[in-house]
């Protein structure tokens, strides 16, 4: 019988670069966002043309054989924006959204956020054009091995290490070092960070985004000169990053009176039963909008965007916070736990409404941390305690936010745009000091 071959039915990633537009493409933001730092730095022209596009990019076309014996093909990238600092670092990312524009913006992001926390890494970013919750767990596991095998020419531990972002998790980075270590004839585990803890994964790890979010906005609090007790906070996203960055919060004693997933949100003014909401989830999966209890209120993730709360934690996809919604924005904090969350547009409105807002590439930077433990643990075939680990994590997290506060205030910027240029300060001396080769 004829083999029947199917397309993704996903968009080609080439319509969002020569066909219409996306409204709010993050490439374009976070390129005039890297030419307005150039700019402020005085920077040489030749460091900012370098800066500006991506040091290496990997399209490929990912066949997968699907459990009704159909083959479909995806769409997959791979894209180094910078290696100045040491090996490219940064996420995979299954979604229908992925596309190389978002890659290399990604993989930008990637390169400021290891610069600002002063991580010996470069950044890089990929993924896979396609939606897992469509997809067995068995069709999800060929798609990665067979995507794997095709970036591994520009992978390996001291190149470009993969770590899990949207839709993937521990044990797809599984699959990723198996995948190579098969191909490579010997065990290669530190290809990959964000690996379960038997395969030398760090302990901590899981939680190090989420928890680098809760050390960031206490240090916000304590520069406020505010108590955690006195916080109400409402947070966008309910996976990885969103549910621990709720949770550790609470346990501070936050009160956190708004949650939201991609099924809706929930709201309740008194502030939500976190430790009962973690049962929901644990047991009936992500979706908040089942969980049902008296004073809890449903609303929708632009409700919650806009609730009355001290502070807002987007902690989803990129674009939420636009101009369409920035002005109704009550919260007088932002942290921005996603990538990207914030649109330029919006990011003016804020600013001139002096709603504190600390950037994605540091905010949510204690993932990288720690998945630099990661590599460090592996490389050294050394592991360590969890206690040490967030130890490690929570002094890179206070001095990051430290050097970029203290910047911000001495340039009168914002945390935003001091992060950038303390980040791009960092990368650009990096390239005068190496020189261009040969
Ligand atoms: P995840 O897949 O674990 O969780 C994403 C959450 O967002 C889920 O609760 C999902 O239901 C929700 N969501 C999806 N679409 C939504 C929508 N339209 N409205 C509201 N909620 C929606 O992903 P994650 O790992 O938590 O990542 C979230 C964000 O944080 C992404 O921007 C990611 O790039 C960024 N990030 C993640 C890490 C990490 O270590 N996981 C590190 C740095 C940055």
């Amino acid at each position: 019988m004829e083999q029947q071959v199917a397309v993704s039915p996903a968009k080609p990633a080439s319509e969002f670069i020569v066909g219409e537009p996306r409204q709010h493409d993050l490439w374009d933001t976070v390129r005039a966002q890297i030419d307005d730092v150039a700019h402020r730095l005085n920077l040489d022209p030749g460091i900012h043309a370098i800066l500006r596009r991506p040091e290496r990019e990997l399209t490929v076309s990912v066949p997968v054989k699907m459990d009704d014996g159909r083959i479909e093909v995806f769409a997959g990238y791979r894209v180094q924006h910078s290696s100045i600092l040491g090996p490219c670092k940064g996420g995979i990312r299954y979604h229908p959204d992925v596309d190389l524009n978002e890659a290399r913006a990604l993989a930008a992001l990637m390169t400021w956020k290891c610069a600002v926390v002063g991580i010996p890494f470069g950044g890089s970013k990929g993924g896979v054009q396609c939606d897992p919750r469509q997809m067995s767990e068995s069709e999800v596991c060929r798609l990665t091995r067979r995507f794997t095998a095709m970036i591994l020419p520009i992978l390996g531990p001291k190149r470009d290490i993969p770590a899990p972002d949207v839709n993937t998790n521990p044990q797809v980075m599984a699959w990723i070092a198996d995948t190579v270590s098969m191909l490579e004839g010997h065990s290669v585990m530190e290809i990959v960070t964000g690996k379960p803890v038997p395969l030398g994964g760090s302990l901590g790890r899981a939680e190090a985004t989420g928890r680098g979010v809760a050390i960031i906005l206490t240090e916000v609090l304590n520069r406020l000169g505010r108590q955690p007790s006195d916080t109400t906070v409402a947070v966008q996203g309910y996976g990885n990053v969103g549910s621990v960055a709720a949770s550790l919060l609470d346990e501070m004693g936050c009160k956190i009176v708004g949650i939201s997933d991609v099924s809706g949100g929930l709201y309740s003014p008194r502030g939500l039963d976190i430790a009962d909401i973690n049962q929901h989830v644990a047991h009936r999966g992500y979706l908040l909008k089942e969980y049902q209890s008296s004073d809890v209120e449903s609303i929708s993730n632009d409700e919650l965007l806009t609730s009355d709360v001290d502070v807002l934690i987007p902690a989803a996809l990129e674009h939420q916070i636009r101009a369409d919604n920035a002005a109704a924005i009550r919260a007088g904090v932002i942290i921005e736990g996603a990538n990207g969350p914030t649109t330029r547009e919006a990011d003016d409105i804020l600013r001139d409404r002096d709603i504190i807002v600390v950037p994605d590439i540091l905010a949510n930077a204690g993932g990288v941390v720690v998945s630099y433990l990661e590599w460090v643990q592996n490389l050294q075939r050394f592991f360590w305690e969890e206690a040490d680990v967030n130890l490690q994590l929570e002094r890179r997290m206070i001095r990051g936010f430290d050097e970029v506060w203290d910047y911000g205030q001495e340039k009168q910027v914002s945390l935003r745009l001091g992060a950038y240029m303390l980040a791009m300060h960092r990368v650009a001396t990096a390239i005068g000091v190496r020189g261009i080769f040969p």
